[in-house]
């Protein structure tokens, strides 16, 4: 018992999903002591989902083992590899494989929808009891995500929060940058190889007053939904999205160069400006983006993009600006940084 209260304190003591998984797997693989434990997660959109591994430990392993962060997609096994995990996820509730003897399937998931599958291997099926024990940790899991959630969402439209932009920005970019799984040859659209750098992005509606004006703040704000939900379409499944505040996003992303980065940005451009919002209609958006540069701050980084999105906000909206693409066309002087100084 108190061995179970430790690994719940354990647990709850992170405020790091990354770690968080990984500490559930430890704690049950001590608990249980099966062949194997390992938490897989959906991520992608319709047909492209795949299966991410967030943790993983084997009966002799002393650490778990994930799928690196920004994994390649189209590297990830597909969903149909594994239907009995789509199985217990669309049942919502534990279930023992039929495929394989000892292996045991339970819905992980979080207040808004069932995210994945958790595994567990043993010689038998596992009893009646250790299912509710499993079952238990895993509502204490939901529970912990659900104040995660509470803290570093934005309630409108469930984007990360400007809160948690400057941690992860610098816990991204401190990273290696290349992913750790290879890229195959045919360089499909979510392909990310081993040129990838970091890229920030800032988007803002434009003339997004006029439509509060127009239509009011409730119509404004369903604006703001939906185009948070094109976002999610447009960009890949380990992008991150923020709601800086107001009509005013945020992209911290992965892509191989100026090139991937501008058609991320073009693509949420275009679908924003062919999506029919209810009773606005159409409307726009200006987007500038940057590189990640050694040593930059998370501050730095955000002036530039958002220098970008101010020319393109001068230059008839509706755009797409790289910030050093200006900076080389002579549009604006670039600042030279010595050691934490910047010198205008
Ligand atoms: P521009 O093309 O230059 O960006 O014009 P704009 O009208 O979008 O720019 P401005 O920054 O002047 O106006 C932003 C407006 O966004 C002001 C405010 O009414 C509206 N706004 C800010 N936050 C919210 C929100 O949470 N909900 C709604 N509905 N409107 C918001
Ligand atoms: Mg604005
Ligand atoms: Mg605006």
């Amino acid at each position: 018992m108190s061995e179970l209260v430790d690994h719940l304190a354990d647990l709850t003591g992170f405020r790091d999903r990354d770690v968080m998984d990984v500490t559930l797997v430890v704690a049950l693989r001590e608990i249980l002591e099966p062949t194997s434990v390992a938490i897989y997660r959906q991520v992608g959109e319709g047909t492209e989902r795949r299966w991410l591994t967030r943790a993983k430990m084997q009966a002799g392993d002393d650490t778990a083992t994930t799928d690196p962060t920004w994994a390649n997609l189209d590297l990830l096994p597909r969903l149909d590899e594994y239907p009995e995990r789509v199985q217990c996820m669309d049942g919502q509730a534990v279930m023992l494989s039929k495929a394989q003897v000892g292996l045991t399937l339970f819905p992980v998931a979080t207040d808004v929808e069932v995210v994945g599958v958790l595994e567990i291997v043993s010689d038998t099926p596992l009893g009646i009891s250790a299912q509710r024990q499993v079952s238990s940790i895993l509502r204490i899991y939901r529970n912990f995500q659900g104040l995660l959630d509470y803290s570093e969402r934005d309630t409108l439209t469930g984007l990360l929060n400007r809160k948690t932009f400057d941690e992860s920005f610098l816990k991204l970019t401190s990273r290696p940058r290349v992913t750790g799984v290879e890229p195959q040859a045919d360089e499909g659209r979510r392909q990310v190889g081993a040129q990838a750098r970091y890229w920030l992005g800032v988007i803002d509606i434009d003339h997004f007053k006029s439509v509060n004006d127009n239509f009011g703040h409730l119509i404004g704000d369903e604006v703001l939904l939906l185009l948070s939900r094109l976002m999610r379409s447009s960009f890949r499944y380990n992008d991150r999205l923020y709601r800086f505040g107001g009509e005013e996003f945020v992209v911290l992303m992965l892509a191989d160069g100026e090139t991937g980065a501008w058609q991320a940005f073009e693509r949420l451009r275009a679908n924003t400006e062919r999506y029919p919002f209810p009773q606005v209609g159409r409307i726009s958006v200006s987007i500038g983006f940057t590189d990640i540069k050694p040593g930059d701050s998370p501050s730095s980084a955000f002036e530039r993009a958002d220098k970008a999105v101010y020319f393109a906000k001068t230059h008839g909206r509706n755009q797409v600006h790289c910030h050093a693409t200006l900076v080389e066309a002579g549009h604006f002087v670039e600042e030279t940084i010595v050691g934490d100084m910047e010198l205008f």
